[in-house]
């Protein structure tokens, strides 16, 4: 499922909508501001991720992600800890590395793919920069 046809842009932007829940406000400003651009590009993804039922956006209100658009940067989340990990703690890249290489597969590799790794790590609890890593019924 993480394989919704999601871009790489439209991945980030899930997350960091997720992250940000906790904030008041979460508009297309806020977002343009958090990633240096335009406030018209935000719009852009931001309505395509609305097409795809991951989020609500009414005009001059905060952007609130559906259940499903949760679930999916959950996901989106637990897919980049466990690539991560793996990378680091199996292939021995450097951390920062890491991380980096995982930005460009989580929203790429196949559940299967995600789980086989999330295995051969035993289904660590935290990553390599110490965060929490929930696991799925799919991932045992
Ligand atoms: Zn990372
Ligand atoms: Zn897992």
């Amino acid at each position: 499922m993480p394989r919704a046809d999601l871009s790489r842009v439209e991945a980030v932007y899930l997350v960091t909508l997720h992250k940000m829940a906790d904030e008041l406000r979460t508009g297309t400003s806020a977002l343009a501001a958090k990633f240096g651009v335009r406030e018209s590009s935000v719009v852009d993804v931001v309505r395509r991720l609305e097409e795809k039922g991951l989020l609500i956006h009414e005009p001059w209100r905060s952007i609130a992600l559906t259940r499903r658009g949760e679930r999916l940067a959950e996901q989106l989340i637990h897919n980049h800890r466990i690539i991560e990990t793996y990378l680091h703690q199996v292939l021995n890249l450097p951390a920062k590395l890491a991380c980096d290489e995982a930005h460009k597969l989580e929203n790429l590799l196949y559940r299967k793919t995600i789980a086989s790794m999330c295995r051969t790590l035993n289904h660590p609890t935290t990553c390599i920069h110490g965060e929490e890593i929930k696991h799925y019924n799919w991932c045992r």
